[in-house]
């Protein structure tokens, strides 16, 4: 059967989320079955618990592009995450691979604090300033424009984990960086590698203005993840106070003033991985999604894990993948529908390419 494609929004047109938990489940598995290989399920780790369970495979998003890109039986990669994955995951995957994202509106507040068109406006006056003397490196999580800039600009992506090795290799070729979209990533980065504070400026992406350093080493665009910029020093100094010999874990989307205040910092992946190594007994205030520390928590009864900052809540974009909307996709599929496709635009995939590949290259 030909299968044709479909942005739809399920609110309007769908019965789905009426139905009844057990009814979901069920139906969401016999359509499993019935595709076979021919579906891969992917899961972020921050994905609520009522979502995640029918991933077939969990990750943060570069693993999970990467398990996109090995799975080539799959014809239909369904993406339980948000806007920006889903987009990497198309870009890396082959034309005959459709990638789906059950809820369309599931973006993400720090992708979309830089546009391609911002960032290139930004790009004008760091060339014409600095004569070329800065790369742009952006972390994955960006719009896919903002990938594809880097790639036509000499720059390429990075992880939360090879963010390092990205910014070693901008500054062994004895320029500096531009750093995307993430502030609080950029300056981790930056004193990671020796840059100082005091040789960083800020780009304001509202006021069009380069603040601080009037000769940087490193611009940090001025987006954050309104999620990971609630874990703060103090949170960490509190937690202390009330749990004698408690570790504290953070994800470098915090800011500088809680990373130093932090035992432990690292991606999501070093966060599960550092958990599962750690020994019976430990306790451990986590700063990150809260999604992922309660799951930590429930798979690690041998240890206290509880959130650096209890009143954080989730993240909203990912909380947008109910259940039901993936049951609405899969029930599209079998009807020969592709509900809810990410394409993105040829000439920015290939750009996007570019800078993702160049990352792979460099050793990221
Ligand atoms: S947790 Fe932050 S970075 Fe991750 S998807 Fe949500 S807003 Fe974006």
């Amino acid at each position: 059967m030909a299968l044709h494609s479909k942005m739809q929004d399920p609110w309007t047109s769908s019965s789905q989320q009426d139905l009844e938990e057990d009814t979901l489940s069920s139906r969401i598995q016999a359509i499993r079955q019935q595709l076979g290989a021919r579906l891969l399920i992917l899961g972020h780790h921050y994905q609520q618990e009522k979502a995640i369970q029918y991933a077939d495979l969990r990750g943060d998003s570069i693993l999970l592009a990467r398990q996109a890109v090995q799975n080539r039986t799959a014809q239909y990669i369904v993406f339980l995450g948000v806007r920006f994955m889903a987009e990497t995951a198309d870009i890396v995957t082959s034309p005959n691979q459709a990638v789906v994202l059950p809820d369309p509106q599931a973006g993400c507040m720090m992708a979309d604090m830089a546009s391609g068109h911002q960032v290139r406006e930004c790009w004008s006056m760091i060339e014409s300033r600095f004569n070329q003397q800065f790369i742009p490196v952006t972390y994955v999580n960006s719009s896919a424009d903002v990938k594809a800039f880097c790639g036509e600009t000499g720059g390429l992506t990075c992880t939360s984990s090879s963010a390092e090795k990205a910014f070693r290799w901008v500054l062994d070729q004895g320029k500096r960086v531009l750093f995307l979209p993430d502030e609080h990533l950029g300056r981790n980065t930056g004193a990671r590698v020796g840059i100082k504070l005091d040789e960083m400026a800020i780009w304001d992406r509202n006021r069009h203005q380069l603040l601080g350093s009037a000769n940087p080493k490193l611009i940090l665009w001025n987006g954050y993840c309104p999620i990971h910029e609630q874990f703060t020093a103090d949170n960490a100094k509190q937690l202390r106070q009330r749990h004698s010999g408690i570790g504290v874990m953070v994800h470098p989307e915090c800011p500088h003033s809680t990373i130093t205040e932090a035992d432990v910092s690292g991606s999501t992946e070093t966060i599960i991985k550092h958990i599962q190594d750690s020994s019976p007994g430990s306790a451990w205030g986590i700063g990150t999604e809260t999604n992922l520390v309660k799951r930590l928590a429930q798979h690690h009864p041998d240890k206290t894990i509880v959130s650096l900052n209890e009143e954080v809540g989730p993240c909203p974009d990912m909380m947008k993948t109910a259940p039901w909307k993936l049951l609405w996709c899969l029930e599209g599929l079998v009807k020969g529908e592709i509900r809810n496709q990410v394409r993105v635009k040829p000439e920015i995939a290939k750009w996007a390419r570019v800078a993702i590949q160049r990352m792979l290259d460099v050793g990221c």
